[in-house]
């Protein structure tokens, strides 16, 4: 007590407040009871480092709970304190923005407790405590929102400062930093004023960078500073240090609802129940710019750009850290510690190591040596790429620091996509225009755009761009969404540009000092080569190079750890993963994807080839048996072979094949453009017809001329002729099968029940080829799918058919055919009586896009386009269900399907091979409803494999995490 009242007598008039509080807070130890009855009604919206709950993320954000760890841990965190979530939500809740009641006590007595620890005072002149305002939610969000530094210098306190560090140019610094930062942020004055000051300032004194500005220079500058303050807010800029702290605290909580943190949420889908409102952390300010012993560094525990084992990150000697983040300076590589502060270095491997043991995840923290003293400032886990994720995953389990289960759980599955983007090829050799730092892995072309909202609308045309600047920031992050690779003259591997592009898992070169850009123009030159916007340029974030052109891509093999995550993967999941692939080569490709077997192919596929689709138009129009029969032969061969391959290349795995599905007339060109080309067609004869009566036999006299004249002559005619006639008659039939609502028309089993030819053409050749492989002891399952089944008639008659085929064909060879026999769910009548059609089949396959259109009936062609987007808009509907799963709806007919369906053949195999077979929830849905596989593209199947065995460690596992 009585040392408060010695210090209060140095304090000046404007910290009577400050002085009223302590007074309090010392009484209130002395009489507890007073305190008790002042404070028993509020919540507690404000914890220190050394009490905070660290697993209480939602309530302290990620770093102040993260802060409240290392506290604990004993590492040298700078002493400080956390206001809670709830104190952010309650102030957004208040329409008049009022801070919650009770708060300012409860932040005055905190700063009490830092002045006791730290031996200084809040807006003392002679002994200022200066604090960092840090945002932070549950979720780590880069950048979306707002910190300050440098709180409670002002002209008042930077005296105190100056004294206190004997070091007059850091203080005016510093001063002018928190000018710019609480300008910006808490008084919302455009960041371009002070840059403009700054620069004039630099040209003033003939400099380059503010690195080398004098005392006085500085001091000048910070004088425009207070100026542009005056001028902009038309009051001074705030001389007390409580009155700045609350004014930031208002402005940390409304950049929650600020428009780059709601695009970020939105982009990531960051609900709610997983970040609600950000803390705010209240941290006493240690200083990396005091001279040559002090410094500033961003640090991993390992390297997220590959995951190695290497103490990974850049500092800067006598600077702050927004320098190296904001990368003005160019850092230098950690490794370069060890010389330039031996002591330090070995602290940071400590510090690493301890981390990573308590975190157990690879993480990402900042620090501040000052005057020779390291302190943390925050960690949290790294953001990195897939490739990195893989990497880090086997190779900490092998360090035992986690279990299988936790590093497959680490792995975000949709990542894994990432892996399978396109490299340069490497066999090109092509010169770089320019080389910088390898800071997001993968390579990217695209046009060049130099500015964020010009990327967005090329985007939007459908264009694939390339963002290039000078260095990026925040306000940047549309630019990143739209933009295929990010390109940056300035800055290091952390700076914004850096981590932005990796968490999102696009190519980034940065710091490519030699392109100078000039945005105005719209231009960049490396060296002699000059790059407008809308010039072609590919970046490799690999390896740092930069070309001028479009270069050729080819896919990656996959890495030995991803084949061990995708292993332990396979191990731990309960569904198997089939890939949907239609021809030989897709099939292979599904194989070395890892697919377990194949669960749809899709036969009209098959048809569409160039070569084969005159011959299914010839079977269209057949009028004869003879001449069906024949298209229908040759059909019949090419499928065998395309079967055969499949089977072969999956053996022993099994092999879906869907008999085929759309109606005939998607085969044949639309009654426009058959018109039309009929229209040429006759234009031609007339042309032909014209010429013949001009030249005569004249066209025709000599063999030699014969070849050149031919088109002209009558020959050539009665071509022309035969092809308007044979148009003419694709015309009629085009019209015949014309149908107003083709997708509920003739098409699937409908098809295949009124012209069962083609069905038992393709049953046969399925069949036969299978007996072959079999004949040739290659152990092939293939399995018989038909669409579009509503009635169990329908599929009764299919069977009879494939049974006789199959008779036929083991009198013939000997050999009993191997197959089984099934139906997709694809119609809502099919889920009603699944267990009648249970009772035919073998297996079920759920075509969920078909069962989508049917059970909103949602055009599954022309939703997408038309409406959708409104109702999404308009939180009509969350989500695309065409893309994500309708659990509720599709899922409540999946699942009376699949208890019907088990009830009445308990050895029913079931599946699902729509879109949504690769799609993670819908994988865990899946998985629950104890379906057998999901079926995807082939390269959806590492990401489902790796969602299997995630809906296998189910909710409670992910929850534990
Ligand atoms: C489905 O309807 O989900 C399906 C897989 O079949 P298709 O997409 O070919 O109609
Ligand atoms: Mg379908």
């Amino acid at each position: 007590m009585i040392s408060i009242i010695t210090s209060a007598c140095s304090l000046g008039e404007f910290q009577v407040f400050n002085f009223i509080t302590m007074l309090a807070q010392s009484l209130s130890a002395e009489h507890s009871e007073v305190t008790d009855a002042k404070f028993s009604n509020l919540k507690t919206f404000v914890y220190s480092f050394k009490d905070g709950d660290p697993s209480n993320k939602q309530l302290l954000g990620g770093k102040g709970a993260n802060l409240c760890a290392m506290t604990r841990m004993g590492i040298n965190v700078p002493p400080g304190f956390v206001i809670t979530t709830e104190a952010c939500l309650s102030f957004l809740a208040d329409p008049g923005r009022q801070l919650p009641e009770g708060l300012m006590d409860q932040v005055r007595a905190k700063i009490f407790e830092l002045e006791q620890s730290t031996g200084k005072r809040f807006g003392d002149p002679n002994h200022p405590l200066l604090v960092s305002v840090r945002s932070g939610s549950a979720l780590s969000m880069p950048g979306m929102m707002d910190t300050i530094l440098n709180l409670g210098l002002s002209e008042l306190t930077l005296k105190g400062l100056i004294s206190q560090t004997s070091n007059e140019r850091f203080a005016y610094d510093a001063f002018r930093r928190l000018v710019q930062l609480f300008g910006k942020i808490a008084l919302n004055i455009s960041d371009e004023k002070f840059d403009r000051a700054m620069e004039l300032g630099l040209l003033k004194a003939s400099v380059k960078s503010e690195t080398l500005l004098t005392t006085a220079q500085l001091q000048l500058l910070c004088q425009d500073y207070l100026r542009i303050v005056q001028e902009e807010t038309g009051k001074p800029f705030p001389s007390n240090a409580y009155e700045q702290l609350e004014i930031a605290i208002r402005a940390v909580f409304n950049s929650w609802m600020g428009k780059r943190a709601i695009d970020y949420r939105r982009e990531f889908k960051i609900t709610p129940d997983m970040a609600n409102g950000t803390a705010v952390n209240v941290v006493t300010m240690v200083f990396g710019n005091m001279g040559e012993d002090s410094a500033t560094g961003v640090g991993f525990t390992r390297d997220p750009g590959t995951g190695e084992k290497v103490m990974y990150g850049e500092y800067l000697i006598n600077a702050q850290g927004e320098d190296v983040v904001a990368g003005i300076r160019t850092p230098r590589a950690v490794s370069n510690l060890e010389t330039d502060m031996p002591e330090q270095f070995r602290q940071l491997q400590e510090l690493n190591k301890k981390l990573e043991l308590n975190f157990k995840e690879v993480q990402d923290y900042e620090y501040t040596i000052e005057k020779g003293i390291l302190y943390c400032l925050q960690t949290r886990n790294g953001k990195m790429n897939a490739a990195a994720l893989v990497r880090s995953s086997v190779e900490m389990v092998r360090d035992g620091l986690l279990t299988r289960e936790r590093a497959l759980l680490r792995i975000k599955p949709e990542i894994l996509e990432q892996l399978l983007h396109p490299t340069i090829d490497p066999s090109l050799e092509v010169k770089p225009i320019a080389i910088g730092l390898a800071a997001s892995p993968g390579a990217a072309t695209g046009k060049v755009v130099f500015d964020s909202n010009r990327a967005e609308v090329l985007n939007r045309a459908g264009e694939n761009v390339i963002l290039v600047r000078e260095e990026t920031r925040p306000e940047d992050i549309h630019g990143f969404f739209a933009a295929r690779g990010v390109l940056t003259s300035r800055g290091g591997k952390t700076s914004h540009a850096a981590v932005v592009a990796r968490g999102m898992g696009k190519p980034c070169v940065a710091g490519a000092g030699t392109i100078r850009i000039d945005i105005k123009n719209k231009q960049a030159f490396a060296g002699e080569v000059m790059v407008r916007e809308g010039d072609y340029m590919t970046i490799d974030g690999s390896n740092g190079n930069v070309y001028l052109g479009s270069l050729e891509m080819v896919t990656p093999v996959f890495s030995q750890e991803l084949k061990t995550i995708l292993q332990w993967s396979d191990e731990a999941a309960g569904i198997k993963v089939f890939a949907n692939a239609d021809t030989p080569e897709d099939a292979a490709k599904a194989a070395e994807y890892g697919a377990m077997g194949i669960g749809l192919c899709r036969t009209e596929r098959m048809f569409n080839a160039s070569e084969r689709l005159p011959i299914v138009v010839d079977m269209i129009l057949a009028e004869r048996v003879e001449e069906r029969t024949a298209a229908l032969s040759s059909l019949h061969q090419m499928q065998k072979q395309d079967f055969l391959e499949i089977l072969k290349s999956m053996a022993p795995r099994p092999v879906t094949i869907r008999l085929l599905d759309p109606p005939i007339h998607e085969f044949l060109p639309s009654e426009e453009r058959l018109t039309e080309e009929i229209e040429r067609l006759r234009e031609l004869s007339r042309l032909i017809r014209g010429v013949h009566a001009l030249y005569g036999d004249a066209l025709s006299a000599t063999d030699q001329n014969r070849q050149s004249v031919a088109p002209f002559n009558s020959e050539g005619e009665s071509k022309v002729e035969a092809m308007i006639l044979k148009k003419q008659k694709m015309l009629r039939k085009a019209h015949e099968l014309r149908e107003i609502n083709p997708m509920l028309g003739h098409r699937g089993v409908r098809l295949g029940i009124t012209q069962p030819e083609i069905y038992e053409m393709q049953i046969s050749a399925i069949l036969e080829a299978a007996s072959e492989c079999r004949q040739k002891g290659v152990e092939v399952n293939p399995e018989i799918m038909v669409p579009q089944v509503s009635l169990a008639e329908e599929l009764i008659n299919v069977k009879q058919h494939a049974d006789t085929i199959a008779e036929k064909l083991e009198k013939e060879t000997g050999l009993k055919p191997h197959y089984r026999f099934g139906t997709m769910i694809e119609v809502v009548r099919a889920c009603l009586h699944a267990g009648e059609l249970a009772r035919i089949g073998d297996f079920f396959s759920f075509g969920t896009n078909d069962l989508t259109q049917a059970t909103f009936s949602f055009s599954r062609e022309d939703a997408e386009n038309k409406f959708l987007p409104a109702y999404m808009n308009s939180g009509i509907l969350k989500e695309n269900p065409f893309e994500i799963l309708d659990l509720t709806g599709v899922g409540k007919l999946m699942k009376m399907a699949v208890e019907d369906g088990k009830a009445a053949n308990p050895d029913l195999k079931i599946g699902i091979c729509g879109e949504h077979g690769g799609q993670p929830r819908a994988i865990a849905f899946c998985y629950q409803l104890g379906l057998d596989y999901v079926s995807c593209s082939s390269p959806r199947v590492p990401v489902a494999r790796l969602a299997a065995a995630h809906a296998a460690f189910g909710k409670k596992a992910q929850a534990a995490l």
